[in-house]
């Protein structure tokens, strides 16, 4: 056993893991394994309690309306629980539906309103007729690239989506988009940080195409959990790998 080891949930990883969301546990566990850290996931999905303080990274991953719709009922019962893990400033990485479903409310493409569990500000609306014709397409689809004005480092993903989100207070985008939609295609804004939520449209998935997002986030995890080590410093010697 590893000397140091963080303990990650996979959010209803067994009803929202499109386009292989899981894949950022794996790649989490790649740049993790260079220094010596071990990562152990866990599924925690419909009628599981989601414990705050067992977990070190939680990943909530995309999924269509439908599962949405399934996973939104069940999120009401661990609303309290997750929102002490983010207040707590616990990293997780949620994208697109589960980014969605963080906020106050989804408008699927039927024009039905899902109820988030608002423990960030956000909403997402459907596309209107207008947006429809002038966006020519009822869905956010293709390549993006966005860049964060922060770091100035700039990530490249696929985004799909039908939900137009906007952010809300407290809200930073993760990058202003240069190539492609992003949350609405309108405000130039794509994704979310929060306290250590990070919050995106991309697939591919995020944390494999981007290494040097993935190295921040497992750095962060790090730091909160054996604050006495520089993990930043360890890292910087493993090369960030894109695709
Ligand atoms: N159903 C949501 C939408 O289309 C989320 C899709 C996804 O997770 N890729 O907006």
């Amino acid at each position: 056993m590893a000397d140091y080891q963080l303990q990650l949930a996979h959010l209803y990883g067994d009803l929202m893991n499109t386009y292989g969301d899981y894949g950022n546990i794996i790649a989490l566990r790649y740049y993790a394994k260079q220094i010596g850290v071990e990562i152990n996931d866990q599924l925690v999905s419909l009628d599981d309690r989601f414990d705050p303080k067992a977990y070190d990274f939680v990943l909530f991953g995309g999924g269509q309306d439908y599962e949405e719709t399934v996973v939104a009922h069940d999120l009401k019962s661990k609303a309290d629980d997750l929102k002490e893990y983010i207040e707590n400033d616990g990293p997780l990485l949620a994208v697109c539906g589960g980014f969605q479903l963080l906020g106050h409310y989804m408008e699927m493409a039927d024009g039905s309103t899902v109820d988030g569990i608002g423990v960030m500000d956000h909403y997402t609306t459907n596309m209107t007729d207008d947006q429809v014709k002038t966006l020519k397409g009822s869905r956010l689809t293709g390549d993006i690239v966005i860049k964060n004005n922060e770091t100035g480092e700039e990530y490249h993903g696929f985004e799909n989506h039908q939900g137009r989100t906007f952010l809300g207070k407290g809200e930073k985008a993760l990058g202003t988009v240069t190539a492609g939609q992003g949350n609405n295609g309108m405000d130039k804004t794509e994704g979310v940080i929060y306290h250590n939520v990070y919050g995106s449209y991309f697939h591919g998935p995020i944390f494999t195409r981007n290494g040097n997002l993935a190295k921040r986030v497992l750095a962060t995890a790090l730091t909160r959990k054996y604050p006495d080590v520089d993990w930043q410093a360890k890292l910087d010697q493993v090369p960030a790998e894109t695709f």
